[in-house]
């Protein structure tokens, strides 16, 4: 039957835990020590999600990009999508945390938003004068 081997982050103990599956269903689970542990291996299996955390372009602020990241775990194979979907993004300052930078980023039905404020700087004399 084959298998496969999960590092669970869900605590600092960092459990082995080995899967055995067939046809994509889980036949059983070894190596886990509590069922937080159990629960997070399943979702692994069949539903791998990540935290997405990135930068984005900001306009008129201190700093020229801004850190965001997607409200909830986005599905693994949707990542680099969110990624290319995020390099088209520039933002304009002030920002405030929170602020939504995209609604249902590569039709995940999932935000992304700013994880810091930026405030807004003055803009260079060259720039008001092309304005
Ligand atoms: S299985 Fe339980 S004890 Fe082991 S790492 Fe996961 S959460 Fe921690």
């Amino acid at each position: 039957m084959p298998k496969e081997e999960y590092t669970c982050v869900a605590c600092p103990k960092g459990c082995t835990v080995e899967v055995e599956f067939e046809d994509e269903e889980i036949k059983e689970i070894s190596g886990y020590n509590c069922a937080k542990g159990e629960e997070y291996v399943k979702s692994e299996f069949h539903d791998p999600r990540r935290i997405l955390t990135t930068t984005v372009k900001i306009k008129n602020a201190k700093y020229p990009r801004i850190p965001v990241r997607t409200e909830t775990g986005v599905p693994k194979d949707e990542l680099d999508c969110c990624l290319e979907e995020l390099k088209e993004v520039e933002l304009e300052a002030p920002a405030e945390v929170g602020d939504v930078v995209i609604e249902d980023v590569c039709g995940t039905d999932i935000s992304v938003v700013t994880s810091r404020s930026l405030d807004r700087v003055a803009e260079k004399e060259e720039d008001k004068v092309l304005s």
